[in-house]
């Protein structure tokens, strides 16, 4: 597999540190409010890269950082006239709710950063001892012109930074490039006590702390969104290379923005949709697949109009599965000798998510897939063989790797409402038969349900059932 490396610029050969394990770490939410569709885009982008990871066979151990300390969250709280932790909290509940929605699969961890004071402030007293970090007067400043290769990742010289960055602006750093590795507590702030005082931790040091002690010195792939190539991760970078490895990160992913109206989509420019708004007229399915049709690098222009295009594109595949499960209610299923091993599109399926995860590729296969199939269908409706090996396909593909239908939920739904009509249906025959006073097969209705666990109970109202467990 092959996969852009945003340190190198170029696409690379995706060779883990460890056999078939892979450590990933995505940069996840600062929780102060309902995440938009743009953040959304990260996080599903990120999920699809570990499915697929784990479709090749890799375990993957994937950890994604909860920022619950930061000026937006205690802003907010001012704002709400609560705690800080009380805002984190809901939001934090917020987030995992909206995820699972979006049908993201759970990071194996979600670390805090006011449960990892310690590490931090370890790594912070590593760097002041190396001589790469500085305390003004209980603010601590990372140096940046001790670390020779800052500006390795965004491929920018220090000069050129410095000019046109977003960096913050404090008369207490050295250069304007330095960065805060720990606060100095503001009267009304949550605070850590710490060797320079009461503090609390700078957000880039979160992340190389929290990466580090869940995954190790280093690891395989470190994802987010472009944003934070510069300066979050070009910190994170120098932080954690200064101190504790050679190589903090060996993949470096940033996914395109999700864009509106051609301008990044973002709480400041109010420019945005709510994940969970969106989820109210949308599934999780068609906004996946929306992003699944633009390469993650790409940027994408989001409008509910594309969102009801691709949830037109549903239908097909929605269809399909629908068609599977009739046929095979229909009990016209026969063994059969015919083999559809499906190897070409299993084969050129492979081919796109390999090349740098080219999704819209991938997912063109799957609609020549249905094409094909389709067609199948009407030369075999009854082979059993054909209806499994489309399954098998579908489940592996759009189910597990995409996350863009689920041939196993729909069964599920598809049984479940089929057994009660079944038993309805055996009542009606039953009451007919009773009138036709054909008690003989009245009674064996009445007994061969039993014998399952449904015990019908006749009133002057009709016959109703209940179960029992047997
Ligand atoms: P934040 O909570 O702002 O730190 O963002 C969480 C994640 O969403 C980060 O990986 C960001 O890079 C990503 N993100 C923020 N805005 C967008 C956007 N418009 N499109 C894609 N990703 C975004
Ligand atoms: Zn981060």
């Amino acid at each position: 597999m092959k996969i852009y490396n945003t340190l190198s610029k170029q696409k690379e050969e995706f060779i883990p540190l460890y056999d078939n394990y892979v450590t990933m770490y995505v940069c996840g939410p600062t929780v102060y409010d309902y995440f938009h569709i743009g953040n959304a885009r990260s996080f599903i982008m990120g999920d699809m890269l570990r499915r697929y990871l784990e479709y090749k066979g890799y375990k993957v151990k994937y950890a994604m950082n909860l920022t619950d300390v930061d000026d937006k969250i205690i802003n907010k709280a001012n704002d709400e006239k609560t705690s800080t932790d009380t805002i984190a909290q809901k939001y934090i509940d917020v987030f995992f709710d909206d995820l699972a929605k979006l049908k993201v699969k759970p990071a194996d961890v979600y670390p805090k950063a006011t449960e990892h004071m310690n590490d931090m402030i370890e790594l912070v007293k590593d760097l002041e001892e190396k001589g790469t970090a500085y305390n003004v007067n209980g603010n601590v400043f990372y140096d940046v012109s001790k670390f020779k290769d800052y500006g390795k990742l965004s491929g920018k010289k220090i000069d050129e930074l410095e000019s046109g960055s977003r960096v913050e602006v404090n008369d207490q750093k050295r250069n304007p490039l330095d960065f805060a590795l720990w606060k100095k507590a503001k009267d009304g702030e949550p605070f850590w006590e710490s060797p320079w005082g009461k503090g609390r931790p700078g957000w880039h040091l979160e992340c190389s702390a929290m990466s580090m002690k869940h995954l190790g010195k280093t690891i395989d792939i470190h994802a987010g969104g472009n944003d934070l190539i510069f300066p979050h991760h070009e910190n994170e970078i120098a932080q954690s290379e200064a101190c504790c490895t050679d190589q903090f990160v060996r993949y470096w992913v940033h996914f395109g923005f999700l864009n509106f109206k051609e301008e990044k989509m973002s709480k400041s420019l109010g420019n945005f949709f709510t994940a969970r708004e969106i989820l109210k007229n949308h599934s999780a399915e068609a906004i996946r697949l929306l992003f699944a049709q633009t390469h993650y690098h790409a940027p994408l222009n989001f409008s509910k109009e594309l969102l009801e295009a691709s949830e037109k594109g549903l239908e097909k595949l929605n269809n399909l599965i629908d068609s599977i499960v009739e046929i095979k209610n229909s009990g016209k299923l026969e063994e059969d000798s015919n083999k559809f091993s499906f190897s070409e599109f299993y084969l050129e399926f492979e081919q796109a998510m390999d090349d740098d995860l080219n999704t819209p590729r991938a997912v063109a296969v799957i609609f020549d897939f249905i094409k094909h199939v389709n067609k199948l269908l009407t030369e075999y409706p009854s082979s059993k063989n054909l209806i499994h090996s489309i399954e098998i396909f579908l489940n592996k593909t759009t189910d597990d790797v995409l996350g863009i239908c689920n041939v196993k939920e729909n069964e599920k739904n598809n049984a479940a409402s089929l057994e009660p009509n079944l038993i309805e249906i055996l009542i009606g025959i039953r009451a007919d038969a009773k009138k036709n006073k054909n008690f003989e097969l009245a009674d064996k209705i009445r007994n061969d349900l039993a014998e399952i666990g449904i015990i019908l109970k006749d009133s002057k109202d009709g016959t109703t059932y209940t179960r029992k467990n047997i």
